[in-house]
């Protein structure tokens, strides 16, 4: 059951450079390159994964261990002056606060390059509390596109922040989910979709990462194969005549045929839905997501649908 979710998950978006497939000829692109690069932006030779670095303060030299990663930019708020920590849901790691050194300077090595919504190839300095940002380059910096846009910044933005409220343990790698972000901050950018449905898309198969899979066939509850008519949000989903509990609602068949095809990356019959419809879709997705998070999404509210 789990595996064909998966698979339907990961590949609803259409193509993805990013793939497993395409991760391999990446990942070993940037390994070549880390090396000489650590060394020459701490003044010490490279040492393979760990590095030696002076304590601050003190003269003593330390071990340190240094990883690489892809990441997704999710956040960003200031520590001090000049510096800044910065959210990354990475590919690896899961999610990772790490504290970006100098950002806030013009001068700034990378600045421009950890703003939210950017997928970037990033290297960082593991530390006792924070990791330390020592590298970034660009892949994709979905950001330009995305902020000149409101529709796509206010979806776009509860995409970030679902990701995050998603990853409640830092470092517990979520490879779906990180697949699911990219996807559709190029569904929304590059392939020109509607950013609400990317949405409501994202939400749904990020229920279904967290465990929380929407009953969009059978009953929620029995597990009788639909159709059925009505919708339980405490149930998790669609429910039966039999099952039906207090509170439920009838959406329109064709909500309940938009969110199936939402799920499933069906996007010819996703967008020949009309407005009314998608606005209840919209509701309902939101309505199951929120149940399941303790607080509600603030940037849900924002998003314009329609
Ligand atoms: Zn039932």
């Amino acid at each position: 059951m789990s595996g064909r979710t998966i698979r339907r998950s990961c590949s609803g978006w259409g193509s993805d450079p990013t793939t497993d497939e395409s991760a391999g000829s990446l990942d070993n692109r940037l390994l070549l390159t880390t090396g000489h690069r650590c060394g020459s932006q701490i003044g010490t030779p490279p040492v393979g994964p760990v590095n030696r670095v002076r304590e601050a303060g003190g003269g003593r030299l330390v071990a340190v261990s240094l990883y690489r990663d892809e990441a997704i930019v999710l956040r960003l708020h200031k520590l001090g002056e000049a510096d800044r920590i910065v959210t990354l849901l990475t590919r690896r790691h899961g999610r990772v606060r790490a504290v970006a050194k100098g950002i806030r300077r013009t001068s700034s090595k990378f600045g421009a390059r950890l703003e939210p919504f950017t997928h970037v190839d990033v290297q960082l300095y593991a530390g006792r509390n924070l990791d330390i940002v020592s590298q970034v380059e660009s892949i994709r910096p979905y950001g330009a596109s995305i902020v000149s846009d409101y529709r796509r910044y206010t979806a776009g933005t509860a995409v970030l922040e679902t990701a995050e409220r998603l990853t409640a343990e830092e470092r517990e790698p979520s490879l779906r989910l990180f697949l699911l972000v990219i996807g559709a901050l190029r569904a929304m950018t590059s392939d020109g979709r509607a950013p609400s449905l990317v949405l409501d898309a994202f939400l749904l198969r990020s229920m279904s990462v967290a465990g929380w899979e929407p009953a969009l066939a059978e009953c929620a509850i029995c597990g009788q194969p639909g159709p059925h008519r009505s919708l339980s949000v405490p149930a998790g989903g669609l429910v039966c005549m039999r099952c039906r509990p207090a509170g439920s609602v009838n959406p329109s068949a064709a909500s309940v045929e938009l969110m199936s095809a939402l799920f499933t990356g069906d996007w010819a019959g996703a967008e020949a839905a009309g407005p009314a419809t998608a606005k209840e879709a919209s509701g309902l997705v939101a309505a199951l997501l929120q149940w399941h998070l303790e607080r509600g999404l603030r940037s849900l509210a924002m998003v314009e649908r329609g």
